[in-house]
């Protein structure tokens, strides 16, 4: 039998996730359905970066690269981490994996032994739980409460703290509510680390896409540089999500001891992806562009649902998300989805996909051009004046 470890990441019985694969299915067998129910980017990566690793290939960079990644991979990645984070960055604080995935998987088995607790927050994005359970850690997920626009509050998560207790994980911006963390949400979280001597894990792969209020990392916090561990990707900043690259930054003795994880891994990233990364880190290839593209959608989206009947926006200023509460047209999120996929053809993904904090809303997914997003809207706007 499989280790209880293996078999336990993903649960038993319904996860949410039934109308998304349904939707697709019905797409591919030729329906006109809108896919607002995935973050993953509409358009290619951009050419710049398919041209450096096309010349890569050429090149003959087919090889095993470092470990940790090419020196120079590091080195962009580490300057990236300075401008993410705020805090001066080195190439021995950074350490490349393949996705923002494995640097999350890394930062888990980093700080966890078996048996250990780690806090979370609600809702969350879907690998979350199960890379705690692949550690053998067991989990408190926080609620945050979609009234106070979906920031936790220091309150609850210091309730969460148990004497095992190792480390809380955290998302801003956050999928998959868009909320960005306020300063002072960040602070009361890094009170609560600092006091309790835990780890702060934080997912900050939506960084570029901050909303108006700027990008705030905890790990600029006093005394948090070395007890944080923040978890980056070049997937939605540089649109490469298929190319499977992303960095773990941290204390440069915990990335130390993270170089034998890659080890009995990954054995290092693929050398010609580590090449276009290289020159897409440095030159910032997309990422201007792509940010600006999600302000766009994302403030035209929100221009045509604020005003609507019994919808209301939460959270929603960054990210790739945006977050509607429709409980005031129908309480249960999921008959709703269902509904208006069936009566609009349209797939977006009930929040309760997400953890019960979401429960009476649905996200919509902003990786489609405008035009399809304000369609989308009109839709929206339709099905909920019919309701019944
Ligand atoms: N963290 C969050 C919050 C995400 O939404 C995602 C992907 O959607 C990831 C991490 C992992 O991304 P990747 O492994 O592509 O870098």
């Amino acid at each position: 039998s499989p280790s209880s470890r293996i078999a336990g990441i993903t649960p038993s019985g319904k996860d949410g996730w039934e109308l998304h694969f349904a939707a697709m299915t019905r797409k591919q067998s030729g329906e006109d359905i809108m896919m607002l129910s995935v973050g993953d980017h509409d358009f290619d990566t951009p050419q710049s970066t398919v041209d450096a690793c096309v010349a890569a290939v050429k090149a003959g960079y087919h090889h095993y690269t470092q470990l940790p990644g090419l020196p120079r991979l590091r080195a962009a990645m580490a300057a990236v981490s300075t401008r993410c984070t705020g805090v001066e960055t080195s190439s021995s604080e950074v350490i490349a994996t393949p996705g923002g995935q494995l640097a999350l998987y890394a930062a888990v088995q980093a700080t966890m032994d078996p048996g250990d607790h780690a806090i979370m927050v609600s809702p969350y994005y879907a690998t979350y739980p199960g890379t705690f359970r692949a550690a053998g850690a067991s989990f408190t997920i926080v609620e945050a409460k979609a009234e106070n626009g979906f920031q936790p509050t220091a309150a609850d998560i210091e309730a969460a703290v148990k004497p095992n207790t190792r480390a809380i994980l955290i998302n801003t911006p956050n999928n998959p509510t868009g909320a960005a963390y306020t300063r002072e949400c960040l602070e009361g979280i890094a009170d609560i680390c600092r006091r309790h001597d835990l780890w702060l894990l934080s997912d900050e792969v939506y960084w570029t896409l901050p909303g108006a209020a700027g990008h705030l990392s905890p790990r600029a916090l006093p005394g948090m540089a070395e007890r944080t561990l923040v978890i980056n990707s070049m997937s939605k900043s540089h649109g490469m999500t298929g190319w499977r690259i992303g960095w773990l930054t941290g204390p440069a003795d915990m990335v130390a001891l993270l170089v034998s994880l890659n080890l009995v891994t990954t054995y290092g990233l693929t050398d010609f992806v580590s090449r276009a990364a290289i020159e897409a880190l440095e030159n910032d290839y997309g990422v201007a562009e792509i940010a600006d593209t999600y302000g766009r959608r994302r403030e035209a989206f929100l221009a045509e649902v604020r005003g609507m009947n019994g919808i209301r926006v939460r959270g929603s200023e960054g990210g790739m998300y945006v977050m509607l509460d429709v409980s005031a047209i129908e309480p249960d999120c999921e008959a709703f989805a269902w509904a208006f996929l069936e009566r609009e053809k349209v797939a977006v993904m009930p929040g309760s996909s997400f953890g019960d904090a979401a429960r009476g809303h649905i996200r919509i997914s902003l990786c489609q051009p405008e035009p399809v997003l304000a369609e989308a809207a009109a839709r929206l706007r339709r099905f909920a004046a019919g309701y019944e």
